[in-house]
């Protein structure tokens, strides 16, 4: 058997490699580094398969979400809500710019924001809610879209983990993850589903004056060279990873199938399993068919509720099986954002699943034998 990796991003590399080292070595005899035409062409091919009107590539996932903040303007002491059960860049951001980070609850079985949670922390004060599509598959944008409509708030998708993800409106309607909200950030960190070869992120939006407020502020507040009208940053997306984004972005569907054959393979394996529950598909499609793109799997999850979770840790690391706990801490209780404000009796879910997540490997290299290996490992421990 290979060896198993949590993320194996030498098989991908090597299908793609002729393509990528040479356009590489274009980049580097071009010397067009900074903005070169790799980097508008990948905008280009970005927007038309999201299909969204502005795609601003950025220098990283966690600037894309500080700049969608403040390209929609929001002012410090406004309040922004988003889950307690996420990385920490998406509350760092809030947190950086003086907004006030209102973290609530997910749900037990998408592990994604709970809408009553976000209902009861809606104040005057609020003016945007952040949803996190967790994991690879979209928060209820239905229910997120609905409640920001009636309160008059933006909507900031964290599409970091989702991109290539399908969502289907109540209405039957489907869009890509990430171009539903008023604006969205993603990442194309290494390990994302759509990963260059060091750190990358963009913005997407539909709304034509957002999108020319956001490219002024990736460009140090200019607008016209030189003429420095608002506060930027400086955060760019270079040529190099954006040639390799060219590469992957033609094959993200493929990747994405793969993660989703993956996932059906462990889930089938882990069928009647009294201790453990795997993640739950909430899209229509149902597990049993073998191309559906609602869930892109960025990560595969179970909850282990027999207290064996840490132990089986131990024990998949013993066997040379790598995997993951995200998140062993809820955000409420990092020191960096413990707050008087928060109550623990807000956080059942978020409080328990820290307890009993366990992400097993996830990638498009995958094979059946390691699966077998890993899904068995699993079940043999959690029952004895
Ligand atoms: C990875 C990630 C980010 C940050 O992306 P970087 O490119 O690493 O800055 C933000 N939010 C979520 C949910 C992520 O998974």
């Amino acid at each position: 058997m290979r060896k198993i990796q949590m993320v194996d991003l030498n098989g991908q590399y090597e299908d793609i490699k002729n393509q990528v080292n040479d356009s590489i070595a274009e980049v580097l005899e071009s010397s067009a580094f900074i903005n070169g035409p790799h980097v508008h062409a990948f905008q280009k091919e970005l927007e038309d398969y999201l299909g969204v009107k502005h795609v601003i590539p950025c220098a990283n996932g966690t600037d894309a979400l500080q700049i969608c903040m403040m390209g929609l303007g929001l002012q410090p002491g406004d309040e922004v809500i988003t889950a307690d059960f996420t990385f920490a860049a998406t509350v760092e951001v809030i947190a950086l710019l003086n907004l006030t980070p209102v973290l609530v609850d997910v749900e037990p079985d998408t592990f994604n924001i709970d809408i009553e949670a976000i209902e009861r922390a809606i104040t005057p004060k609020t003016k945007a809610i952040v949803p996190v599509h967790l994991f690879g598959q979209c928060a209820n944008m239905d229910a997120i879209m609905e409640l920001a409509d009636k309160h008059n708030l933006f909507v900031i998708e964290d599409n970091a983990q989702a991109i290539g993800a399908t969502y289907s409106w109540a209405s039957g309607k489907k869009m890509k993850s990430g171009t539903i909200g008023h604006v969205a950030s993603t990442s194309f960190f290494p390990s994302k589903n759509l990963g260059c070869y060091g750190d990358g992120g963009a913005i997407f939006t539909n709304d034509d004056d957002l999108a020319h407020t956001i490219r002024g502020i990736v460009n140090h507040g200019m607008y016209e060279r030189y003429y420095h009208d608002v506060v930027g940053v400086n955060s760019r997306l270079d040529s190099i990873q954006a040639a390799v984004l060219r590469a992957k972005l033609s094959k993200l569907d493929e990747y994405n199938q793969k993660r989703w054959q993956a996932a059906t393979k462990y889930s089938k394996a882990f069928q009647g399993q009294d201790h453990i529950v795997v993640p739950k598909i909430a899209c229509a499609c149902g597990s049993a068919q073998n191309t559906c793109d609602c869930h892109v799997f960025h990560q595969y999850t179970l909850r282990i509720l027999n207290g064996k979770r840490d132990a089986l840790v131990k024990h998949l690391n013993e066997n040379n099986v790598p995997c993951g706990v995200y998140y062993p801490v809820p955000l409420h209780k990092q020191k960096a954002y413990v707050d008087s404000r928060y109550k623990e009796e807000d956080f059942p879910v978020t409080n328990q699943l820290v307890k009993e997540v366990i992400s097993l490997p996830m990638h498009t290299e995958l094979d059946d034998e390691q699966i077998q290996y890993i899904t068995n490992l699993v079940i043999d421990f959690v029952n004895h």
